[in-house]
């Protein structure tokens, strides 16, 4: 057998050697009482990375999504997100059961994963009748995850913003891979967050951390958001130990160009061989096929790990991802039938 190369997710990563070192070695506090020193500096440096006040370390991406939009979002109103984002589709509608909002998905009319600033506008509409929903939040996604990590340009997300704003909405963005994002763009991260109210972002996404978000606002927002993560069952003790881990993601942001490189290297080669292959944006790559339960199969059958995702297979690379495992995949790739368009 050939050794398996994982290409599910970049969130598959184990902690490197030196990671681990930090987390063994982390200063740490309780939390809860009087504060983790090692969280402290994580939620200082990502607060400062964005351009924004204050931030908070959450376990989870989606805690920290829930935060945000159960302090934007109260019961009769509607928040607007690109079709198929995460809050939509992969937090099994807490944006509407826990924080109280009506989803209003928009199109991607301006491109993959892309609404038009038009759009908003339409989808914001007035004020009516006091029986109708308030629409009060725009919540964008960049990169966003289910249209392939694809980026929205900062010219564009710049206007979604003025848009969101022009109706009177407040935004949230949800920056799980805002990193991928900015390094995509050449831009620091605090570029796509200009305008926003709050934001997410994920530490275990390609940064190799074992798990930590955080979400970052107004200082104000972030008094709020301790209070919201308590309610969630989010109160954390030495988080230090976890911290660390983030602080040494944060090293790693810039190794994400080599693995934009690398999905753009499987995404030729495919081509090559006939798959039907998106071109990516950054570190991940559709296969749109009719039947993606038989490509996964017989990929597996040669020792590389995908998983169906919407109308297609998606692959991603990541920092435990090699040149060499690129051709590797591309070597076994070639011995398949390619699959149907
Ligand atoms: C992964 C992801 C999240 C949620 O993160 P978890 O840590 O898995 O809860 C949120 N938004 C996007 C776009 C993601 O890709």
């Amino acid at each position: 057998m050939s050794a398996a190369i994982d290409l599910r997710s970049d969130t598959v990563t184990r902690p490197s050697a030196p990671m681990r070192e930090a987390m063994a070695s982390a200063e740490v506090g309780d939390d809860v009482l009087d504060g983790d020193p090692t969280l402290g500096e994580l939620q200082e440096r990502v607060a400062a990375l964005l351009g924004v006040e204050a931030a908070l370390w959450t376990p989870t991406g989606c805690m920290a999504n829930a935060i945000a939009l159960m302090d934007h979002l109260t019961r009769g109103d509607r928040f607007l997100a690109p079709a198929g984002a995460h809050v939509l589709e992969a937090e099994l509608g807490t944006a509407a059961w826990l924080a109280g909002g009506m989803p209003g998905p928009l199109a991607h009319d301006a491109g993959p994963g892309r609404p038009t600033p038009a759009a908003v506008t339409a989808a914001a509409g007035r004020a009516g009748p006091y029986f109708g929903l308030r629409t009060s939040l725009l919540c964008l996604e960049n990169t966003h995850n289910g249209a392939g990590g694809a980026v929205t340009p900062v010219e564009e997300h710049r206007a979604l913003i003025a848009a969101a704003r022009e109706a009177g909405l407040a935004v949230h963005l949800d920056g799980a891979r805002i990193w991928h994002a900015a390094a995509a763009l050449g831009v620091e991260p605090a570029a796509l967050a200009e305008g926003v109210d709050t934001v997410s972002v994920c530490l275990s996404k390609g940064l190799g951390a074992p798990m930590g978000s955080l979400v970052a606002g107004s200082a104000a927002f972030v008094d709020r958001a301790w209070r919201l993560r308590k309610m969630l069952g989010g109160g954390i003790r030495q988080g230090g130990v976890v911290g660390a881990a983030g602080l040494v993601a944060l090293d790693q942001v810039g190794d994400l160009a080599a693995d934009h490189a690398r999905a753009a290297r499987l995404a030729e080669g495919m081509e090559e061989l006939g798959w039907p292959v998106i071109a990516p944006d950054t570190n991940i790559v559709l296969v749109p096929t009719p039947d993606p339960g038989s490509l996964v199969a017989s990929l597996a059958s040669v020792d590389v790990a995908a998983v169906p995702f919407g109308p297609g297979v998606r692959f991603v690379t990541h920092r435990d991802v090699t040149d060499d495992d690129i051709t590797a995949t591309l070597d076994r790739a070639a011995t398949l039938p390619a699959p149907a368009a």
